[in-house]
């Protein structure tokens, strides 16, 4: 596959890590927050909200840390000659598809079949 597929890839893959950096600061933002405050989780509001908020951190992490798993997946899908081959159909996934998606593993009419209803990834 062409140097271009992989130059979006790591591209991707820079702006991850950097929102995962990001991230990394609000949790310990967060974190610190509630050690200086130490306030109760449960009976505290502001408790409440800051554990809250350190929920909603921890997922977005997993989220971000999930997508840079798939473009690494991706890196090793370009340097073994499989990018951009769908896993399901064996069809190309298509330029603007892998363009959105630079860690697309199926087509977008293999994407759209397997999705279920609700679900948007
Ligand atoms: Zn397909």
């Amino acid at each position: 596959m062409s140097s271009a597929a992989r130059q979006t890839v790591e591209r991707e893959r820079d702006a991850v890590r950097a929102r995962i950096a990001e991230l990394d600061t609000s949790f310990t933002a967060i974190a610190d927050s509630v050690d200086t405050a130490n306030v109760d989780d449960e009976h505290d509001p502001e408790g409440a909200t800051l554990a809250f908020e350190r929920a909603q951190v921890v997922s977005l992490l997993g989220e971000a840390r999930a997508r840079l798993d798939a473009l690494d997946d991706a890196m090793v899908r370009i340097d073994a000659g499989t990018y951009g081959t769908c896993e399901q159909c064996g069809g190309a996934i298509g330029v603007e598809r892998l363009a959105a998606r630079p860690d697309a593993r199926r087509c977008i009419e293999c994407a759209s079949v397997g999705a279920r209803p609700g679900r948007s990834r």
